[in-house]
């Protein structure tokens, strides 16, 4: 049986998981990474930190990780974003 490479249970050696795990890889594909809302200044600081272009030239730099960075910047903007929205304040930002 060949595996998936993305499935989590078998990590591409061949389980019953794989077509599950396949199929949602595929449907997560089409979906954006991330979803900035034009009228929340959360969401604006948060896109212009972790994608603005000083985050891109070092995800794509000497010592960035490409893709991965990027992934790992939705996933962290995706995470405040759902923060701002549990409780929108105690998550603003510290004016230091
Ligand atoms: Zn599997």
């Amino acid at each position: 049986m060949s595996g998936f490479p993305g499935c989590s249970w078998c990590h591409g050696k061949g389980c019953i998981c794989c077509p599950a795990e396949e199929k949602k890889a595929a449907e997560r594909a089409h979906e954006p990474l991330i979803v900035a809302r034009r009228n929340d200044p959360g969401d604006m600081a948060d896109l212009k930190e972790l994608f603005g272009a000083d985050a891109l030239r070092h995800a794509f730099g000497p010592d960035g990780e490409g893709m991965a960075e990027v992934h790992r910047n939705a996933a962290l903007f995706n995470l405040k974003q759902a923060l701002r929205k549990w409780n929108p304040n105690k998550t603003r930002r510290r004016k230091d």
